[in-house]
């Protein structure tokens, strides 16, 4: 059976966007009579705010997105991230690293999907672990793991290339898990054979793969949706002045009539479906 998820973080409010990607997750599920759920990555304490969680719930019953079983939190799954990471660190592919955002990029000599890409100045240091980040070692991850293909169901079969990240953040310094640790474990922990989100982590997926291979986790097919633009082509962001859909909700707007037009491919005034991202990372 096929299953889906929308994972949201509860650091802001959702806008369109959110409902556009909710929307296609919730009905490639129900079209197959498969199962959508919803997971809130709240796994960063200090940026999550329940009251945005509690309002997800109501933009999604609103827009009559209905999500089955229990919502899924990353803040009460914790320990599987801890678990994992510690089975990496075991296999040798984890390395401490307390360099800073200005010192990577000062020493970086190429740009990946994220920004600079860190040019693995601590991978053969003695690094004092206490309060570091924690690295995945790519190449010798690649070694133990061969060659690794995963399938986007828009963009057809994907050779997996980590690489263009360098060495990511497994564990970072302050958080038991970085995004990528936690929503591979999670997709995997959840059951879901279809991961649905935006184009604009379609890069991420060439760790998760990865991920998958080093950890023995089951893999699923991934449908990359485009995003919704604004005219000069950068996604939609409630700080550049997109409403938020709890705010078009307590305006009395028809949350359903939203979505219906989503799916019909009828968009605000301005706004699009983005083309712009290179498929080739
Ligand atoms: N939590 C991420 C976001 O809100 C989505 C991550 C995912 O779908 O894998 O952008």
């Amino acid at each position: 059976m096929i299953r889906t998820r929308f994972a949201p973080s509860p650091n802001g409010p959702l806008h369109l966007g959110h409902a556009y990607a909710a929307m296609v997750a919730h009905d490639l599920a129900r079209a197959q009579g498969g199962e959508f759920r919803l997971r809130i990555e709240d796994i960063d304490g200090e940026r999550s705010r329940p009251e945005f969680t509690e309002e997800f719930f109501r933009d999604l019953e609103w827009l009559g997105l209905g999500w089955d079983g229990e919502a899924g939190f990353q803040s009460r799954r914790l320990h599987l991230y801890v678990e994992a990471a510690e089975r990496l660190k075991a296999m040798g592919l984890l390395y401490p690293c307390r360099c800073t955002r200005a010192e990577i990029a000062a020493a970086a000599t190429r740009m990946g999907p994220d920004g600079p890409v860190y040019p693995g100045t601590c991978r053969h240091q003695a690094v004092d672990p206490q309060g570091a980040a924690w690295r995945l070692d790519v190449a010798r991850a690649l070694d133990l793991a061969g060659p690794l293909e995963w399938r986007d169901e828009r963009a057809g079969p994907q050779p997996a290339a980590p690489a263009i990240f360098g060495d990511v953040v497994l564990l970072r310094k302050e958080l038991p898990a970085s995004y990528h640790l936690a929503a591979t474990l999670d997709d995997a922990a959840d059951g879901i054979t279809l991961v649905t989100r935006g184009m604009d982590l379609f890069p991420a997926s060439h760790v998760h793969r990865l991920l998958q291979a080093l950890l023995g986790l089951p893999v699923p097919v991934w449908h990359h949706h485009p995003l919704l633009v604004e005219p000069d082509g950068r996604k939609l962001a409630k700080r550049r002045g997109s409403p938020s859909l709890g705010d078009r909700r307590r305006a009395g707007e028809d949350g359903k009539a939203i979505v219906e037009a989503l799916r019909q491919g009828r968009f605000p005034a301005g706004i699009s479906l983005g083309t712009g991202v290179d498929l080739s990372a």
